[in-house]
């Protein structure tokens, strides 16, 4: 059924992402009132509504009228995401596979803890960055996630924990600087329609050549500031030793990487943090600790320690607790501050692009053999 007289309807993006002047204006364009956008607003964001027909305040005819034609990308125009897959460890981690509208599948992690429930969002399906550590990497890259598919992760996290997310980190699938447009854009929803704090998001990236300093001018210019932590997964101290570890490495020199980093502190005014995934004999022993407190010397930094959680495909070893202790140790004696991220949910397949592979690889196995003969 159509409205009579209304404007035909153009191909659009779906609404989850918009703000309320957007929604405002997207309503009038469809001949109805601003009112009608920010009913819109207030359903997508505050209530969580997964579909236009849970809307029941907006006019029956018009909702109708928009379900004969949905946007590009989308079976709604909400933008939500279907629930694939849920495991819950026993610490309440819980991680969710979501599917999208073109059938691809996400994982986001919630992370409750004392006071905070932190989600962990992926900012593309697969990852093209193969670093040798990690499960999301094997698969290579299928694409980049559109803003309502990042949005649509921390309300996917609100709505099944029954809580307001407090932090979001872009530290699932992908790699969030070779998607970054999304990425600036669901931070600045997630700070105006829902309510979070720039301080409280996290972007981590591996590094990628000239994209620093560029983020740093974009965030100020479409935030208005960039308060938002940038975390630079390191990984070793020295130039050979990431590149065994990061191939992609091979073309963004430490040096390079770390002048990038200095000039996003001098544009943000922010410190940041370094990541470092602790491989059991390959680069957490007491030397490869002196060598990177040299490295980054006089740098308003944090380090961020991360034990390697195993995947099935690798041969890396977990460090040992004592080896954590000492590396930790090693820094603090040279006045670098730094922790040590605690593991949390190993038993929902915590490291980053387990829960996928190991579904996709039940649901192949499956598959293949429901077509046997
Ligand atoms: N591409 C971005 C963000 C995604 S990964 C980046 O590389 O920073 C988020 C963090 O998890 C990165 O520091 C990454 O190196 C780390 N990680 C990946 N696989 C891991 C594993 N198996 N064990 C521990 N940390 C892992």
């Amino acid at each position: 059924m159509t409205t009579p007289g209304a404007a035909p309807l153009a191909p659009s993006r779906p609404l989850l992402g918009l703000g309320r002047p957007e929604l405002e204006q997207w309503a009038e364009q469809q001949g109805q009132s601003a009112f009608r956008g920010r009913q819109l607003h207030e359903w997508l964001y505050a209530k969580g509504a997964r579909s236009l027909d849970q809307i029941t305040v907006l006019p029956k005819a018009w909702r109708q009228q928009l379900a004969e034609h949905p946007p590009q990308g989308a079976a709604d125009w909400l933008g939500r995401s279907r629930e694939l897959h849920r495991s819950v460890a026993r610490d309440g981690t819980t991680k969710l596979l979501l599917g999208t509208a073109d059938g691809l599948s996400i994982e986001t992690v919630g992370i409750p803890a004392e006071g905070r429930l932190t989600v962990c969002v992926s900012s593309q399906v697969g990852c093209a960055m193969a670093c040798r550590f990690c499960a999301t990497g094997k698969g290579g890259l299928q694409r980049s996630l559109a803003v309502h598919e990042i949005v649509d992760q921390v309300l996917s996290v609100r709505e099944v924990m029954g809580e307001r997310p407090s932090h979001v980190v872009f530290m699932g699938m992908g790699e969030p600087l070779l998607n970054s447009e999304a990425v600036l854009h669901a931070i600045h929803c997630l700070c105006t329609d829902l309510g979070m704090a720039q301080r409280q998001i996290t972007v981590s990236t591996v590094g990628v050549p000239k994209t620093l300093p560029s983020l740093a001018e974009r965030a100020l210019e479409r935030l208005g500031r960039a308060q938002f932590t940038l975390a630079v997964s390191l990984h070793a101290p020295d130039q050979r030793l990431r590149e065994q570890l990061i191939p992609t490495a091979h073309a963004y020199p430490i040096e390079a990487l770390l002048a990038d980093c200095r000039r996003y502190v001098a544009i943000t005014g922010r410190r940041l943090s370094f990541e470092y995934v602790l491989l059991g004999g390959l680069n957490d022993q007491p030397h490869h600790a002196e060598a990177l407190a040299r490295l980054i010397r006089g740098f308003q930094s944090h380090v961020n320690l991360i034990p390697y959680n195993p995947i099935a495909e690798e041969e890396f070893q977990r460090p040992s607790p004592e080896a954590v202790a000492a590396f930790r140790r090693a820094l603090q004696e040279r006045h670098i501050a730094v922790s040590v991220r605690a593991s949390r949910g190993l038993d929902a397949d915590a490291a980053c692009g387990q829960l996928r592979r190991r579904l996709e690889g039940e649901l192949t196995t499956r598959s293949r053999s429901h077509s046997s003969p």
